[in-house]
């Protein structure tokens, strides 16, 4: 019998672990699934969503009607809880929270925006008076609480309408009392659900300009939900979100030409989810007939995408 000589096995190499998805990022959702369930009915609002959201930046959140995008503010708010997944924001899981620490996580690491202009301030209340409030709820002095609201009101150009109640300001106005009012204890990020939903175009750009200085002057990250597709040109990065998913983002940045002038391209990408899976838009479906069997090629430096014939 003949000996065979084997050569020894080559001991497996310890799994590396996988980095954490979005390790550096401040706002991270992944696979993030929340449905809300009314008798039999069940809604999938959002249907395993992914997003990276960078300390300091501004992005922009995009979609039809009903895409789950008051849903996914409402989770980072710490209002709503989601059905599973994973959502984080800063040090703060928002799945496993106690209610102790989802009202510290709301009163100091996030303000919010809502969707409903007069729900954000209080009939009865001047605007000085409705920026001091959260801070009074955390305890700040009277002194600092004066002082800081109305730093936030100059910062946000509503300094004159410190003692006016709501009644007697402009939409616009308003909005970014309410804007005063959600950055009044410091927080880390501000989301804001479509705040100039109610406004009329020129004072919903005046309004979003006032939340990029603040975005500037503060640090503070920033999503706002919007329905105005104009908006990708006036922020980094715009999401679009499509059936309770990441569908799409436009990146904006500046070219300087040949002649020396700088102009903005927005670029559109498709996202791909942590599965490997991307949505191709509908128009591109249609031009192509693509249905549900496509054939993809690697190729050397990119991937087909093309019509199965049989
Ligand atoms: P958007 O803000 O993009 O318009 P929403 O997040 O408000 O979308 O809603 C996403 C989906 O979830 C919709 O189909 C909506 O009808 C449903 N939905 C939202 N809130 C509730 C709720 N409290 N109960 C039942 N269904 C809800
Ligand atoms: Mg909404």
């Amino acid at each position: 019998m003949r000996a065979i000589s084997r050569t020894p096995l080559a001991l497996p190499k310890p799994p590396e672990r996988a980095p954490e998805f979005g390790r550096e990022s401040l706002i991270v959702c992944e696979s993030l699934v929340r449905i809300y369930q009314t008798g039999s009915i069940e809604v999938q609002a959002l249907q395993g969503l992914d997003l990276l959201v960078g300390a300091g930046e501004m992005v922009a959140v995009v979609g039809a009607s009903g895409s789950g995008k008051s849903t996914l503010l409402s989770i980072l708010a710490g209002i709503d809880a989601p059905t599973a997944g994973k959502a984080r924001v800063g040090e703060w899981d928002l799945l496993g929270m106690s209610r102790g620490a989802r009202v510290r996580y709301r009163r100091h690491t996030v303000g919010f925006v809502r969707q409903q202009t007069a729900s954000n301030l209080v009939p009865y209340l001047t605007s000085r008076q409705v920026v001091e409030l959260p801070m009074t709820a955390a305890g700040v002095k009277a002194r600092t609480r004066r002082q800081r609201a109305g730093e936030l009101l100059a910062a946000l150009d509503v300094a004159d309408c410190a003692d006016r109640r709501p009644a007697q300001m402009s939409g616009g106005q308003q909005q970014r009392v309410a804007i005063a009012v959600a950055l009044a204890n410091q927080p880390q990020v501000l989301l804001a659900d479509e705040p100039t939903g109610e406004l009329d175009t020129t004072t919903s750009a005046g309004v979003f300009e006032a939340m990029r200085h603040v975005n500037r002057e503060f640090g503070v990250t920033v999503v706002v939900v919007t329905h105005d597709p104009e908006v990708s040109g006036q922020v980094e990065r715009t999401i679009a979100i499509r059936d309770g998913r990441t569908s799409s983002e436009v990146l904006r940045r500046t070219e300087t030409g040949e002649d020396g002038d700088t102009r903005v391209i927005a670029e559109e990408y498709a996202v791909m989810d942590r599965a490997g899976r991307i949505q191709i838009p509908r128009e591109y479906r249609e031009a192509l007939e693509l249905t549900r069997r496509v054939r993809l090629a690697l190729e050397s430096d990119h991937v087909t995408i093309r019509n199965d014939p049989s």
